[in-house]
């Protein structure tokens, strides 16, 4: 069976595909143009292709925003985006994607070298092969201790809350056929967990393995204060979950409270020489109380989480095909 992807962009006889590389940089001054020249090099591979290369600078500190000019001007297959001010990582990517739904293929990596560029060549074998995303996955990654124990517990937090199943040890780093960025560029919310929406997109996923080199130059754009709050866009992003949790609370503090009730009477009735006066009314209360409460605003959080994901506003769906009538001029393509 031909694969969509054949019909839109092979159907015209020797009509070359695209392929736009979304390419975020902060403070990467260092690096960029060894990045550049590595990614040049592997992308010669495939002389089938026309390759663009999109760098967004996200505000930069650095010289980072000079040197993206100058590979520009030596090669005009390099477009330079720049940000006002550091908006984060996934908003750089974003833009970078929203320049480039013109092409047949997009490649979002990190420009430190942490992605090695010949993995996404092996991505483009996929692609052909009909794979619509085309995610990296870490075999082994060269990071601290600290980082890798904390990935490793937010993917399993993650793994456990999410509404759908966002794969492991995946960063940014994937190839996505246009289709596929068509739809994840309508995902327009504030707070963006990237893969999450990649995740959400659906259409033909496959992993490729790869092993994850240390930096190249410079230091992390990603200290703690910001992973943290990346990883709280992911688990707030794609569950409610945790507004429920406030019930199940409530419930176990409830019935907690019923036991203890249930005790209290057991000593009265059974051993009267050992029972406190007034202690089971405020104790049993106290529990009673504290868990209907729970309750309550667990209820107010289920609505609120309703309310939540109408205000997100994303897409209801995405269509991987529309087989029109033949009266429709557009025979079925958007
Ligand atoms: N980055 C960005 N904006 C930021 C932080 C990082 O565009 O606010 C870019 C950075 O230049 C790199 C990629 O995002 O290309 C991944 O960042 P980094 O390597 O610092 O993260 P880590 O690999 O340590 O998680
Ligand atoms: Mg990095």
């Amino acid at each position: 069976m031909p694969h969509p992807h054949d019909e839109t962009t092979d159907g015209e006889l020797g009509a070359r595909r695209s392929v736009a590389y979304v390419l975020p940089v902060y403070n990467e001054a260092e690096g960029i143009e060894t990045f550049h020249t590595a990614l040049v090099e592997a992308t010669g591979a495939r002389t089938d292709l026309d390759f663009e290369f999109v760098y967004v600078d996200d505000g930069s500190a650095d010289d980072s925003l000079d040197r993206l000019l100058k590979l520009r001007g030596d090669d005009d297959r390099v477009t330079v985006l720049s940000f006002s001010r550091n908006f984060g990582h996934q908003v750089a990517v974003t833009a970078g994607l929203d320049a480039c739904t013109t092409a047949d293929a997009v490649i979002v990596m990190d420009t430190d070298l942490q992605d090695p560029p010949r993995v996404s060549i092996e991505m483009l074998d996929l692609w052909d092969r009909g794979v619509d995303v085309v995610f990296a996955q870490r075999r082994s990654r060269q990071d601290s201790r600290f980082k890798r124990a904390t990935a490793f517990g937010f993917y399993w937090v993650l793994d456990r809350m999410a509404d759908i199943e966002i794969p492991r040890n995946v960063g940014d780093f994937r190839l996505m056929d246009r289709k596929v960025v068509a739809e994840v560029t309508r995902y327009r919310e504030q707070d963006r967990f990237l893969r999450g929406i990649v995740a959400h997109v659906g259409f033909r996923q496959e992993a490729l393995l790869f092993d994850r080199d240390p930096r190249f130059a410079g230091e992390t754009g990603y200290p703690l204060r910001k992973m943290l709050r990346f990883a709280t866009s992911g688990l707030i992003g794609f569950s409610t979950a945790p507004l429920r949790w406030i019930s199940r609370l409530g419930f176990a503090i409830s019935a907690f409270s019923v036991l203890l009730a249930v005790y209290v009477l057991g000593v009265r009735i059974f051993s009267p020489e050992n029972s406190v006066p007034g202690w089971a009314f405020l104790g049993v209360g106290m529990f009673l109380l504290s868990g209907l409460q729970l309750i309550m605003m667990g209820v107010i959080g289920t609505y609120l989480g309703r309310v939540y994901v109408e205000a997100q506003d994303r897409p209801l769906y995405s269509l991987a095909l529309s087989a029109r009538g033949s009266r429709d001029v557009d025979g079925g393509r958007r």
